[in-house]
Formats: C-alpha cells, structure tokens, sequence
C-alpha cells in the first residue's frame, strides 16, 4: 500500500505530521452502533488508515478509543502515537468554563491522554450541556475570544496537540486571528466538487491554515447529506473514461488541492478504494471540467439559524459565503 502523505500543521511544536487521508466516524443516529463503529474503525486500521475524525457529538469516541486498543493488541499498530486523532468540541461545551472539561470528557471516552487536533466544532454556542436535539431559543451569543483561549489553554495544558476550528468563514477566520495568540492549525469544513469553497480554500492558504474537507462524497444517505455528488453526471462521465469510482474522482480531486480528505466508509472494500487515490491524477481538462460544476452547499445547517439567535439567516451564519 502507498504511503500516504502527511502535512505539519502550523502549531506543531514537535508533534507528529497530519495524515492528508482520514477516516470520518460520524453514523445517524449518533450513539447507535458502538459495535458497528468499532468494527469498522479496526478494519480502517488493518487497511491503512491512521488518521480519524470523532467529535463528542457523535459518539464515535468510546468506539475509537476501543477499537485502538484492540488494534494494538492485535499487531496493527504498535502504539496509540502512530495514530492521529481528531476530535471536536460540541455546541452546548462552547462556553470558556467548559471547554477543558469537554475536552477531558473527550479524552476519557477515547482512553488517551491527548488528542493531536481539538477543534471548534462550530461557530455557535448552546445552553450549556444541551447536546442534540436542541430548541431554536437554546442557541445563545458565540463568544468567540473566550471560548477560543479555553482552546489555547487545552494547547497550553498538552491536552490537544494542535488546535482548530470547524465550519468557519473567512470573516470569522479573520476575527479569530485578529486575537489568537495561537493561531489555528486547521479550519475543518464542507468541502467536495459541488461545494468548491475556492474563496475560503484560498483565505486559509494564504494564513497558514490547513483545510479539512468533510463530506467530500456528499455524505450521501445521511440526514446532513446530499445525494447531488454521487449521481454528478460531468463526475460520472469523467470517472467512466478515466475507469475509476465516482468516489475516488471527488476525493482525489479534494486530495491534488492540498486539503486534507475525511472521508466515511465502514465498508472493507471502499475503503480500500478510498485509499487508492495516490498514484494517478486528473489531467488539465478533467480538472476544468470539475471547476465548471455549479456549486450547492449539501449542509447548510439551517439548525444553528434563529430568529432570536445570533444568525438569523444562513447567510449570517455563514457570512455570505453560501
Ligand atoms: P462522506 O464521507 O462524503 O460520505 C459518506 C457516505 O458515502 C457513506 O454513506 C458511505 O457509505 C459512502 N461511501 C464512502 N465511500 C464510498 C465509495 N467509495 N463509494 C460509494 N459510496 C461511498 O460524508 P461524511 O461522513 O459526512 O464526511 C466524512 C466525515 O467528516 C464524517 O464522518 C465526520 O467525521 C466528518 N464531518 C464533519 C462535519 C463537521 O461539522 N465538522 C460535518 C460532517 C462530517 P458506506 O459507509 O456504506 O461506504
């Protein structure tokens, strides 16, 4: 198997480098199908995988964390540190007094003593402990400062190797980094050949910022998800004369931008084929014609937007890049 490339992220401070290649662990319902979820999750390791997404919302981080443990127990890997784990910090944690906690909460789930990126998830805070479903007039003001120097202290404490944030504009990046006194690693957002996020994709190159792409399939089959991606026609014709899957065309894609991929499979074979993205690539045209797709954002979230909350549009939630 090919190795598969890694970036160092810009808080690294002698911290392993990011796999460019990472598994997404998020399955709707969250929370029912621990058993499928470890199962998989040992599969992604025996295949190759050493990068995952979890989050506290999903969780996906019990399962992670056991299925780690029996993949070292079994030979796979030899440590936890040849893995790189990535989780968030939900919503209703988005408060500057909880945010260590969470992240300890975090740690207990996954049985280690600290994640290599702690992100954001999201730009929106919720009455504190709400996790899901939460009501429009349980969204509160995002304190952003605060919150974010509660991440810097989780930084500080050696608790999160690198810090970031998740589904963030260019105006919240610029806000963000117009006080961070640690600037963030990564901005984890939507990212696939219907949601191109050019705009974004440059502003965070330019800062020193790695993207994440999520759902870069789509998420097809998902209650957040689009099944648009998948049933592309320029994708499919381009995927049938180049004999490769629809899905490899979107993540390579992703991947020859220089973001980092999380894609989703708990199927053995896709897997695979979402790894053997490495030696070929799209030509000129190929590309062209994918920077031609009209764009749709699959997940706009319109969960997080309320007539007495801070977004009262998804264009306030996003700022204008929807
Ligand atoms: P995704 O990876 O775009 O799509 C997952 C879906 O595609 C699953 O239904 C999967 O089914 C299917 N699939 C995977 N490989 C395939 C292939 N080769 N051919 C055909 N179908 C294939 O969507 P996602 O799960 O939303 O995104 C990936 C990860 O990003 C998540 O799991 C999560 O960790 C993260 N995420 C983060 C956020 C955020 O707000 N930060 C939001 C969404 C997602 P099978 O399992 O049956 O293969």
């Amino acid at each position: 198997m090919e190795t598969i490339p890694e970036v160092h992220l810009n808080t690294a401070s002698g911290i392993k480098a990011m796999p460019l290649i990472g598994m997404g662990t998020a399955v709707y319902p969250f929370g029912s199908s621990e058993t499928i979820l470890q199962e998989a999750i040992l599969s992604a390791i025996k295949v190759g995988y050493r990068h995952f997404d979890t989050a506290a919302i999903y969780q996906s981080e019990r399962p992670l964390g056991e299925a780690i443990d029996k993949a070292i127990s079994m030979g796979f890997v030899r440590s936890r540190g040849e893995l790189f784990i990535t989780s968030k910090l939900w919503c209703g944690d988005a408060h500057p007094d909880r945010v260590i906690g969470a992240l300890q909460t975090t740690l207990r789930n996954l049985q280690m003593e600290y994640v290599d990126l702690y992100l954001i998830h999201w730009p929106v805070s919720i009455k504190p402990g709400r996790e899901l479903p939460f009501s429009k007039d349980e969204i509160m003001e995002f304190n952003m400062r605060s919150v974010w120097e509660a991440m810097e202290e989780c930084y500080r404490l050696g608790l999160a190797k690198s810090i970031g944030v998740s589904n963030f504009s260019c105006k919240k990046l610029e806000f963000l980094l117009s006080f961070a006194k640690i600037p963030p690693a990564v901005n984890q957002v939507e990212v696939n050949p219907l949601w191109q996020q050019k705009k974004l994709r440059e502003f965070c190159k330019d800062k020193g910022i790695q993207v994440c792409a999520y759902s870069p399939l789509g998420a097809k089959g998902t209650v957040w998800g689009t099944d648009q991606v998948m049933a592309n026609k320029v994708l499919q014709e381009i995927a049938q004369a180049k004999g490769k899957s629809l899905a490899q065309i979107c993540l390579r894609w992703v991947f020859e931008q220089g973001d980092c991929v999380l894609v989703k499979s708990f199927n053995e074979e896709r897997m695979k084929q979402n790894l053997d993205i490495l030696n070929w690539e799209l030509t000129a045209d190929e590309r062209n014609k994918i920077g031609q797709i009209s764009q749709c954002k699959g997940s706009p979230a319109e969960v997080f937007v309320s007539c007495n909350g801070p977004y009262k549009t998804l264009d306030e939630l996003w700022d204008g890049e929807i």
